[in-house]
């Protein structure tokens, strides 16, 4: 897609339970991430952090409630998931695993046009890999290969970007880089969601947080969610969690 209004979209959960065997990993969420807003998903470990961000891009399908992504197709959603999800021990170059990117939108079987490699190579120029068409991605650094897939959703073009954890065990020239990346996405009024664990780096970059620990904890301005009081309930509800939680009956949503 890209340019034109088709660039904002909002995103609104309605009462949004996502389970595992009927154990909410997300409970009763409700909430809008506004059109072209950047917003950092924050939370213990174990808060149903990326089962949200599964639950937006349409990989799990709420057992309660539902997401509400408007007009927009979730072919049209970019997902980076969480760095041990993806196994890149296959052997693609690098310039394949950009041009993914632009398949997803044009259909697999079309091939590869001059115009895709150009945008590949664009792409990886944007994030500092120029050259690095023909590398392995097995032979590049956790580093690097996070370039590569921010490269990827360049080439997507898509108008709702969601990061699970883009900067957890990346070096902090590329962490740098990559939010460079991100503030122009803003600016270009694309909407980006991010889970984070750096509570500095999200007071500096990300206007809008979502405090999360299975259910939403707070909501809304950076500064005004990133309160010690709130930090602490959240982490106060994670240590309450146990692994066998009662399954989710909807009507006994305050007996966590
Ligand atoms: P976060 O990303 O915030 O660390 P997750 O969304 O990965 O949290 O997980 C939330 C809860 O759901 C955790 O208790 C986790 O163990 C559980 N969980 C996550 N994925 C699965 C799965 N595929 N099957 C069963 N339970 C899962
Ligand atoms: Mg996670």
């Amino acid at each position: 897609m890209g340019g034109g209004d088709s660039m904002s979209a909002a995103i609104d959960l309605h009462d949004l339970t996502v389970t595992y065997e009927r154990r909410p990993a997300v409970h009763h969420v409700n909430g809008r991430f506004a059109a072209g807003s950047l917003t950092a998903i924050v939370g213990p470990n174990g808060a149903g952090k990326s089962t949200l961000i599964k639950a937006i891009a349409g990989t799990l399908k709420p057992a309660v409630g539902r997401v509400d992504r408007g007009a927009l197709a979730t072919r049209h959603i970019g997902y980076l998931p969480q760095a041990a999800e993806i196994d890149r021990s296959f052997p693609l170059s690098v310039a394949d695993t950009v041009m993914m990117g632009a398949w997803r939108s044009i259909g697999a079987f079309r091939g590869v046009t001059r115009k895709h490699a150009e945008q590949a190579k664009e792409a990886l120029l944007a994030v500092g890999l120029e050259g690095f068409e023909q590398r392995s991605i097995s032979s590049l650094s956790s580093g690097q290969f996070q370039r590569v897939l921010f490269a990827r959703l360049l080439l997507q073009d898509a108008s709702v970007i969601l990061l699970d954890e883009p900067f957890t065990a990346i070096d902090a020239r590329t962490t740098r880089d990559l939010l460079k990346l991100i503030s122009t996405w803003h600016g270009q009024g694309r909407t980006v969601i991010a889970v984070l664990h750096d509570i500095d780096q999200v007071r500096q970059h990300f206007p809008s947080t979502l405090l999360l620990a299975r259910e939403t904890i707070a909501w809304g301005n950076t500064a005004d969610i990133l309160h010690p009081d709130n930090l602490r309930r959240a982490k106060n509800m994670a240590e309450h969690w146990s692994p066998d939680a009662q399954a989710c009956e909807v009507d006994q949503e305050n007996t966590l």
